[in-house]
């Protein structure tokens, strides 16, 4: 629904550390629809609530079979977007967790969704998948658990994957890739690459596949060959140069190709178009 017009020229275009930010010339509310993506089969309901470079990415793997959840990486606003399906029973169903990278849109929900189920008194364990090194996920988990270590009614326990690392519960099976990824386009910081993974997720006979955030790599590759559903960033409108220098995201052009090589796919993590 439209809700509000707004009607801008573009007035800048302003340069973060993690992407550019453009301006577009006319948008209203609802244009946060276009990061949202559904996907389902027999055995698997995939929904990407939001995914914006930058702001925050959420995927949400529910098991057809037992309602049970996984989620890839955790953005903010994750705890409304999970409110909106009209029931709480994430609190306990969600188990793993996998977070991709340690940047704060992808974590930057971890919080919220840790106060939401010690405050719905969670007792079931959870886990937490993170790339071997990931100082951001781990300083936020251990924390959290040092902050409320006489009151948490539940264990967080974390697990650092690497390449090929594997972690199984009854409904979901999880590997991990890495994948090249940091936190600066261009040749400042070139060449340090952030702990960064992709994962295949098997849910049944299912295979979704998750890039994280990364560059064209053969980590990212292995990640969507041949899955039901890749799930595959987008960050970048165009493809840069070849000598442009460091790269850290993929372009449409580029998840597009990557995208061939899964039996289907979806492109996430654009850049998102915001009112100045
Ligand atoms: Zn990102």
């Amino acid at each position: 629904m439209l809700v509000k017009t707004y009607n801008t020229d573009i007035e800048h275009q302003r340069e973060t550390g993690h992407f550019t930010l453009g301006i577009v010339r006319s948008m209203n509310r609802s244009v946060f629809d276009n990061y949202r993506t559904e996907w389902e089969n027999d055995e698997v309901s995939v929904k990407v609530p939001f995914s914006a470079a930058g702001v925050g990415t959420t995927i949400v793997l529910t098991s057809k079979f037992t309602g049970k959840m996984m989620l890839l990486d955790v953005g903010d606003g994750i705890l409304r977007d999970l409110l909106l399906s009209g029931n709480t029973n994430f609190v306990s169903d969600i188990n793993p967790i996998a977070l991709s990278h340690g940047h704060f849109d992808h974590v930057g929900g971890l919080h919220s969704l840790f106060g939401f189920m010690r405050m719905m008194e969670r007792t079931n364990p959870l886990n937490i998948l993170i790339p071997t090194g990931c100082s951001e996920a781990i300083s936020i988990i251990k924390g959290y658990r040092d902050l409320y270590r006489t009151s948490l009614p539940f264990k967080i326990w974390y697990h650092e994957l690497s390449q090929g690392s594997g972690f199984d519960t009854d409904f979901f099976k999880t590997k991990s890739f890495e994948v090249e990824h940091s936190s600066f386009e261009s040749d400042q910081g070139a060449g340090v690459l952030e702990p960064a993974l992709g994962f295949r997720v098997q849910i049944g006979e299912t295979v979704v596949g998750y890039t994280g955030d990364t560059r064209l790599c053969s980590g990212a590759e292995t990640v969507v060959r041949d899955a039901n559903l890749a799930i595959i960033e987008a960050t970048r409108k165009e493809t840069p140069a070849p000598d442009s220098g460091h790269r850290v995201h993929l372009s449409v052009e580029e998840a597009n190709e990557l995208g061939k090589l899964a039996k289907e796919y979806v492109l996430i993590h654009k850049v998102p178009e915001m009112p100045p």
